[in-house]
């Protein structure tokens, strides 16, 4: 009994130091999603790795303003975006570094990945969605909105809305424009846009949506999950709206409809390089993905992913194949032409 005394001692006293050791290992995660199925996604995580996820939430310009004031101190080492436009400002201001991944370059599609140097890419898409066309389906016709640029068109008089130029998610889509109108065609679209408006661009794009169902606008613009979560509600005032407004996927003659992403980026300063690159691996995996996806009712970004009923509801598109690093470049070049065209 005696002897075994010692040897019982120090198993535990290894078994603390592993638990110790265990709980040291935390990841910090800083991110611009809220979604209750992601808490499902990081406890996975570290029931497979022992690396726990201390997650600090903010939107995305809060995220990007906070990385730079922490500077060199900064605790966070994956940052979590939703959107092309953020993820290149974040890369353009030194706040990523670039990660060398055969499984995510095996999983991440290149056209969804920013800054490409051989010692990898500043981003990650890890979901997708597309910005679409919503119409008031008593007054429009599929064949009237099958295009981006009709939207400008003279049919449109006094029925556009739309949230604001600025904002990223129209930066990205017009800066997409740009790369395939060119600057001259893109500027003459946006300033059409303008005088097609029904009133000055305000709200989100559920705000829009809604707009739509009430008759206020004709044709409006949104991304595919607000009008997933509006098909996935139990609201009767929800259905009301779903059942009056139609969703067109545009440009499907043309170049594809534009698909932005929420992508995943490590941080310049990260202290947990090793687990980070872990993290977004483990993102990109079969079943993260379908987590990561339909917690915003989004599409995964690795090709054959399951999608949630929504998404199949709405049916499948062609989507544009402009890599998304180009369309977030651009977007400085469209804020200037949104100035001069008085698209606020
Ligand atoms: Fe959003």
């Amino acid at each position: 009994m005696n002897l075994l005394r010692p040897l019982a001692a120090a198993l535990l006293a290894i078994a603390t130091v592993a638990s110790a050791h265990a709980q040291d290992r935390v990841l910090n995660l800083y991110s611009a999603r809220h979604y209750q199925t992601d808490e499902a996604l990081y406890e996975n995580f570290t029931q497979a790795t022992g690396i726990r996820i201390h997650r600090v939430d903010a939107d995305d310009a809060g995220i990007l303003a906070r990385l730079k004031a922490e500077g060199a101190s900064s605790p966070a080492d994956v940052i979590l975006l939703v959107d092309a436009a953020r993820l290149w400002r974040g890369e353009q201001e030194g706040l990523f570094q670039p990660v060398k991944s055969s499984l995510l370059e095996a999983r991440v599609p290149a056209q969804f990945r920013g800054g490409v140097s051989p010692q990898g890419a500043q981003w990650w898409g890890m979901s997708t969605r597309a910005r679409v066309i919503v119409y008031d389906k008593a007054r429009f016709k599929p064949g009237d909105v099958d295009s981006y640029e009709k939207l400008a068109g003279p049919a449109f008089k006094g029925q556009f809305c739309v949230r604001s130029g600025s904002h990223p998610y129209n930066l990205s889509l017009f800066g997409s424009l740009l790369e395939h109108l060119g600057p001259a065609a893109t500027e003459a679209w946006l300033k059409g846009l303008v005088s097609n408006m029904a009133r000055s661009p305000k709200g989100g794009d559920t705000d829009q949506i809604k707009a739509v169902a009430s008759g206020e606008c004709g044709v409006a613009l949104t991304n595919t999950y607000y009008f997933a979560r509006l098909m996935r509600s139990n609201k009767p005032e929800d259905r009301a709206i779903v059942e009056k407004v139609g969703v067109m996927f545009p440009n499907q003659a043309s170049w594809g409809t534009h698909v932005n992403i929420a992508g995943a980026a490590v941080a310049k300063n990260a202290k947990n390089r090793d687990a980070a690159v872990k993290f977004l691996e483990y993102l990109a995996s079969d079943a993260a993905q379908k987590y990561f996806a339909d917690g915003n009712n989004e599409y995964p970004i690795v090709p054959g992913a399951a999608i949630n009923e929504a998404l199949r509801a709405l049916g499948s598109f062609r989507a544009e194949t402009v890599p998304i690093a180009k369309v977030g470049a651009n977007t400085p070049l469209v804020q200037q032409m949104l100035d001069r065209a008085g698209f606020r």
